[in-house]
């Protein structure tokens, strides 16, 4: 463990944030790093709690949290590295955007603050990047065998490079322009500079993974050709069919799904030039975003860098509490208020909010007509229900509309049919405990099979999905 009086010596320090006024000028990232003696501090916190519940509980991917913090206390960080690069693929992905579950489940968030896990985690990766420690890891053999990976994001990326260091040829099919998934072209700039993902592929690209871009399996080449050409496939293609909001008025201008927008975004970020008649932009604009959740906080905070008059963001769900209740104990997640980065730069939040019309003039929208709702729980299944107040309709101002209520599922599109993939309930891609689909040979990852999740979940399933490949290739 690190120091024994820590917790009782330290106090939590969290990364020092840029200042609003200063940070929504630009798109940059705008946390800055802890300075190492004050870090070790912070790793000298984590206790000797006997269950580490941040590593068992709390961290998708079975982080060995406990371990690095001590390593980091005692300054040896390239064995802090090599311990974290055992079960995480990409800590400087899950450093900058995970909302650490870990923490929730730390010991010491029973009654103080806890550890500051993902700072250290990050730190710990941008240390090694900057010492040269991060390197290419070749395989010392080839297997001669083919996969195919569909899908760029930190699903497929992770078992990329688990499947290429294991020595077999692996192939990464990515319909949009660049490689990433949702980290290259659904998280803004100031969440995650894309340098990051790009430092990385190339390292991945030095293990021998061949990526290909603007193949759209399923169009461009057929899932039966994958089949005929690779010895296993891989679907690791993303949740990426968002929840529209039907309601009268839905076809006029202004409205948008959330990720039309922050795509755009991140192309210009990217240097991209965009058509102006195809801009989506928010500046000077009245913009509401539906729906409560990251994905609509991301909305925010481009909308304000954006120069937007007005940012309201409603959601269907009553307002969470601002502490635990009693059904929601440690080390499970706390469904509470939470206040993200963006939501700090200002924005007007709302709750138990039903949007009945888009109102609009000459074709644009001007107007969200919407009823406020009474949420609870149902006596017969203990499920929560909503009626709607009567006489509590409402309009809200909105000449941008950006609609971020989640998504639906993967795209049940030729991938999925030509495989004849069988699919959950919810339209998720039904899989094995190898993460295998009913179809032998072809596995499928991330939120292909969750159904929208985190990065580091679908990174997870990305290393789960490599090792049941790697089996099913091999034998062992
Ligand atoms: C706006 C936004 C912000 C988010 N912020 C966070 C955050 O801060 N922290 C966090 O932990 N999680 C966040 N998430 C969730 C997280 O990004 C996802 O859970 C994660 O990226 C899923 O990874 P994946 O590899 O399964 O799929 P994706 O990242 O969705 O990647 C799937 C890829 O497959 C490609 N693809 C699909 N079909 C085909 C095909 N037929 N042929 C070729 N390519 C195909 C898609 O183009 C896409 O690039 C956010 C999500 C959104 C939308
Ligand atoms: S990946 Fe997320 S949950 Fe796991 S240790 Fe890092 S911050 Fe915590």
């Amino acid at each position: 463990m690190a120091k024994h009086t820590g917790f009782m010596e330290y106090s939590r320090e969290d990364a020092c944030k840029r200042a609003v006024k200063l940070r929504v000028r630009n798109f940059r990232e705008f946390e800055e790093p802890i300075s190492p003696d004050r870090l070790k501090n912070q790793a000298a916190r984590c206790m000797d709690c006997g269950v580490p519940h941040c590593h068992t509980f709390g961290c998708p991917t079975q982080n060995r949290i406990p371990d690095w913090n001590d390593l980091v206390y005692k300054g040896q960080w390239k064995r802090a590295l090599d311990n974290l690069l055992s079960t995480d693929n990409f800590p400087e992905f899950t450093g900058r955007v995970c909302p650490a579950p870990c923490e929730a489940a730390c010991t010491l968030a029973i009654n103080s603050p806890a550890v500051t896990i993902r700072q250290i985690e990050l730190q710990i990766i941008e240390r090694a990047w900057q010492q040269g420690w991060v390197k290419p890891e070749p395989p010392s053999f080839k297997t001669n065998k083919r996969v195919a990976v569909v899908g760029s994001g930190p699903s497929g990326l992770a078992a990329a490079q688990q499947l290429a260091r294991l020595g077999h040829e692996v192939v990464v099919f990515e319909r949009d322009d660049r490689i990433g998934g949702l980290l290259r072209y659904g998280i803004p700039d100031f969440k995650l500079e894309k340098w990051v993902i790009d430092r990385r592929l190339e390292q991945m690209q030095q293990e021998g993974v061949i990526f290909e871009t603007q193949v759209h399996v399923g169009k461009d080449v057929s899932a039966h050709y994958l089949q005929r050409s690779f010895d296993a496939i891989l679907i690791a293609a993303g949740a990426t069919v968002p929840r529209d909001v039907q309601v009268p008025g839905r076809e006029a201008k202004g409205i948008h799904f959330a990720m039309e927008f922050l795509t755009q975004q991140n192309k210009i970020n990217a240097g991209e030039c965009i058509d102006q008649n195809d801009r989506i932009s928010a500046e000077g604009r009245d913009v509401v975003v539906i729906g409560g959740g990251d994905t609509g906080s991301d909305c925010v905070g481009t909308s304000r860098r954006q120069g937007a008059r007005s940012i309201t963001q409603i959601e269907i769900l009553p307002k969470p509490p601002s502490q635990r209740v009693a059904s929601n104990p440690w080390p499970t997640w706390p469904r509470i208020l939470y206040t993200s980065s963006s939501h700090e730069e200002g924005c007007d939040r709302d709750w138990g909010i039903s949007t009945k019309e888009f109102m609009s003039e000459n074709g644009a929208v001007k107007k969200i007509k919407a009823v406020r709702l009474e949420w609870s729980e149902a006596e017969e299944n203990g499920r929560y229900t909503f009626k709607e107040i009567p006489g509590s309709e409402f309009e809200l101002k909105a000449d941008l509309v950006l609609l971020a209520a989640g998504f639906v599922h993967l795209d049940h599109g030729p991938l999925v049919s030509e495989l004849g993939l069988d699919l959950d309930a919810r339209g998720n891609v039904l899989v094995d405990a190898h993460l295998m689909t009913t179809k032998p040979g072809v596995f499928a990852a991330g939120d292909a099979v969750l159904g929208a999740s985190l990065v580091v979940r679908a990174l997870y399933q990305g290393r789960e999905a490599a090792a049941g490949v790697d089996k099913y290739l091999m034998g062992s």
